[in-house]
């Protein structure tokens, strides 16, 4: 058994996994650890006697939290799109972008043609970054090859950076967006997807995607394309994570809810009667307020209502070439604050717990007993201070 304790705390900032909204902050806080689990947290002063032999960790007079999880991520794709993106701020619309083979469809070329060594390598890079900005573990989806070959090699990069350590879900995304073999047929390519890519990519990739994704959109996949692939998926053992309400209103938060599943994603127009299907069939709802800064539009998602619908928000990066580019937990967390007008309590809860808790992983998220000891350590008098100091750079510890 292996045993410390992490004294020399100014305080501890965790959620409480027994409530929904609730975080704790202990100033001059201990963390008892046993076996890479948290076994106690308190103040110093109240120490168990039990652990008053165990050796100690000196925390340096840091705030110690979890780390933050991210339940959205398109983290593996070819090539970038900075070019794209200053020619939209030269004025050029995104339509003739798209027109011209750009757009969604230059990142397709890029992934399509990239290997596998080179995407693993990416994919590391963004990781580190991350990690270094206090992620601990996220979801990844596949959707840039949109053919069966080039999902295929995503499944295996996803599976070499799980091999060398890094902690992510699997999401299976092959339905991201039509591809050019596919204009004008959703429906055949639904089929596709739904018969014979998702079992072929199980069968090659035994235990490695948890979930699927489709993104149902107005112009892209409709509900009943969505339920059919949800439907193939939920066979195979994969719970349904959806690109929902995005850009209009279409029923996805619905359809999330009754398939049960974990999560709805976007959900800038989701409607009330989604919300409350989301709340009482305990589905996520999962916001990516750095797409709707990215995109420079005004429809931030009604995370309030949310709240007050009873819905357990998290909040999420949605990196990816096209709409957010962003590797930055704390601009996800000042955007939920600044824009979503939630509160910090809110917010942090919101990339920490309920973002765990939509991944199936109660023992991330916080830093009751049971979690996992990834403790992060910041030199701040008070972690309120990432939001406050709205451009600051603020970078964790941790103990290894
Ligand atoms: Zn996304």
């Amino acid at each position: 058994m292996r045993r410390s304790v992490l004294k020399n705390l100014r305080g501890l900032l965790t959620p409480d996994p027994r409530k929904a909204w609730v975080v704790d902050r202990i100033p001059g806080a201990a963390v008892a650890v046993e076996d890479g689990r948290v076994a106690w947290i308190g103040t110093e002063a109240h120490l168990p006697a039990a652990w008053a032999d165990a050796p100690v960790v000196d925390g340096g007079d840091a705030w110690v939290t979890p780390g933050f999880v991210d339940p959205h991520t398109h983290l593996l794709f070819g090539g970038d799109r900075s070019q794209e993106f200053n020619r939209r701020l030269h004025g050029v619309p995104y339509t003739q972008i798209a027109a011209e083979g750009g757009g969604i469809r230059e990142t397709v070329r890029a992934t399509r043609t990239a290997t596998v060594a080179e995407l693993v390598a990416a994919g590391e890079a963004r990781l580190r970054e991350m990690r270094d900005r206090g992620v601990v573990h996220i979801e990844a989806k596949t959707g840039y090859g949109l053919e069966l070959e080039a999902e295929s090699r995503l499944c295996e990069a996803y599976l070499e950076l799980k091999a060398k350590g890094w902690s992510l879900d699997v999401t299976l995304l092959p339905a991201h967006d039509i591809p050019t073999e596919f204009a004008g047929d959703p429906e055949g390519y639904s089929r596709l997807v739904a018969e014979q890519w998702l079992p072929e990519l199980v069968h090659r990739f035994p235990g490695l995607a948890r979930y699927c994704d489709v993104f149902i959109e107005t112009g892209v996949f409709t509900v009943e394309q969505g339920r059919r692939i949800f439907q193939a998926g939920k066979a195979l053992g994969l719970q349904a994570r959806v690109h929902a309400d995005e850009l209009s209103w279409t029923g996805g938060a619905e359809l999330a809810a009754e398939l049960g599943g974990a999560s709805a994603d976007h959900l800038m127009f989701c409607s009330e009667a989604g919300m409350k299907a989301m709340a009482a069939s305990g589905v996520t709802p999962i916001l990516l307020p750095t797409t709707t800064l990215f995109l420079g539009m005004r429809d931030w998602a009604p995370a309030r209502k949310m709240i007050e619908s009873g819905c357990r928000v998290a909040l999420a990066s949605d990196f990816n070439p096209g709409s957010s580019p962003c590797l930055d937990p704390l601009l996800v967390l000042r955007l939920g604050c600044l824009q979503l007008r939630m509160t910090f309590e809110e917010a942090y809860t919101a990339m920490t717990l309920h973002a765990a808790q939509s991944l199936g992983r109660p023992d991330l998220g916080h830093l009751h007993p049971g979690a996992e000891a990834t403790v992060l350590l910041w030199d701040v008098k008070d972690p309120l201070e990432w939001v406050y100091w709205v451009g600051g750079t603020f970078r964790p510890r941790t103990l290894n």
